[in-house]
């Protein structure tokens, strides 16, 4: 067994350093310039609060505030990522809390508006398509005045038409369905962007596992439908009577606008869609064309190919 003396003694020392310690870090503590505007802030706040708070004060000038000592929110250094700390006074009492910085706030609207994008299988020049490009684009101009004029009308309220962009292959019809898409990303207004051929096929891969249903309300049900490249996809009655007439059929009765591209204009979109295995069945593609023209106003694209 230690004597007694001893162990008192390394115990006074032990203490010694502590209070060394714990004097130094109330110096520095109370000599921050943020700690002493706040208390500045706060004259009658007494010394026993603030002796009893110095660790939320300490706690305080470690962590960066508002982001000035992050450069982004992966690499936020604070305690809890993405929070900022911020000191106020309850009651005589000294409080610490902490709320979303700047970063975190941006990057969770980002990702919120992110998912306002549904698109399958959409090249990636095509999702980040910006209206800036568009607009300086000048053998457009009609399409371009139609869809600044949808945009206009979608800052108040949804307009019940959308366009049906046609014209040859190339000339730029998809991508400004993608910057009419990231446009009304910031009205907060979603858009369900898919290429026919995908749709088509995505309806089929629903059979499988039974919902099919569930993926055609969603379809009728998106604030902003975008079908890519009409005409294009397989023919096939069932799909062209049960599926894209009852979306189209939807939309129309609850006025919602879809919009469309294709390299074909409605009256050769009409005789694509009446010819199937079936035979021809000019009666129901006129129905779908008919619906086509309630839900969309069509407008013609000239212009280079830019493939090329
Ligand atoms: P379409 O759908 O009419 O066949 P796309 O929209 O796919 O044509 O455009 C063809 C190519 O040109 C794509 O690579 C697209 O990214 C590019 N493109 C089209 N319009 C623009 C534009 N205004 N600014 C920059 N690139 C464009
Ligand atoms: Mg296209």
């Amino acid at each position: 067994m230690k004597p007694i003396q001893s162990t008192l003694k390394a115990w006074m020392q032990k203490n010694e350093s502590f209070k060394d310690n714990y004097v130094k870090i109330r110096n520095e503590v109370l000599n921050d310039p943020e700690i002493k505007e706040f208390l500045s802030l706060h004259p009658n706040l007494s010394q026993e609060e603030i002796n009893k708070s110095l660790i939320k004060l300490y706690e305080y000038t470690t962590q960066s505030k508002q982001c000035d000592q992050c450069a982004s929110y992966g690499s936020c250094k604070n305690m809890v990522p993405g929070y900022s700390p911020i000191l106020h006074v309850e009651k005589d009492e000294i409080r610490l809390s902490y709320e979303k910085c700047h970063s975190r706030v941006m990057y969770e609207k980002e990702r919120e508006q992110q998912k306002l994008i549904q698109s399958l299988h959409v090249p990636k020049e095509i999702l980040q398509a910006s209206m800036i490009d568009i607009i300086n684009d000048e053998s457009r101009i009609e399409a371009i005045a139609e869809l600044l004029d949808f945009l206009d009308q979608a800052k108040t309220k949804l307009p019940s038409k959308g366009l049906y962009f046609h014209g040859q292959f190339g000339v730029g019809k998809t991508y400004l369905l993608g910057a009419l898409a990231n446009e009304l990303k910031k009205l907060g207004l979603s858009s369900t962007l898919i290429y026919m051929p995908e749709f088509v096929r995505e309806i089929k891969a629903s059979f499988k596992d039974d919902s099919t249903n569930e993926k055609i309300d969603y379809f009728k049900k998106a604030d902003v439908l975008m079908l890519d490249d009409i005409g294009a996809e397989l023919q096939s009655a069932w799909f062209r009577d049960e599926i894209l007439g009852s979306v189209l059929q939807y939309r129309m009765m609850e006025r919602l606008p879809v919009f469309f591209t294709s390299n074909y204009d409605l009256e050769q979109l009409e005789l694509q869609l009446a010819t199937t295995k079936s035979g021809v069945e000019s009666v129901k593609a006129g129905r779908i064309i008919e619906r086509i023209r309630q839900v969309s106003k069509p407008v013609k694209m000239d212009g280079p190919n830019r493939r090329l």
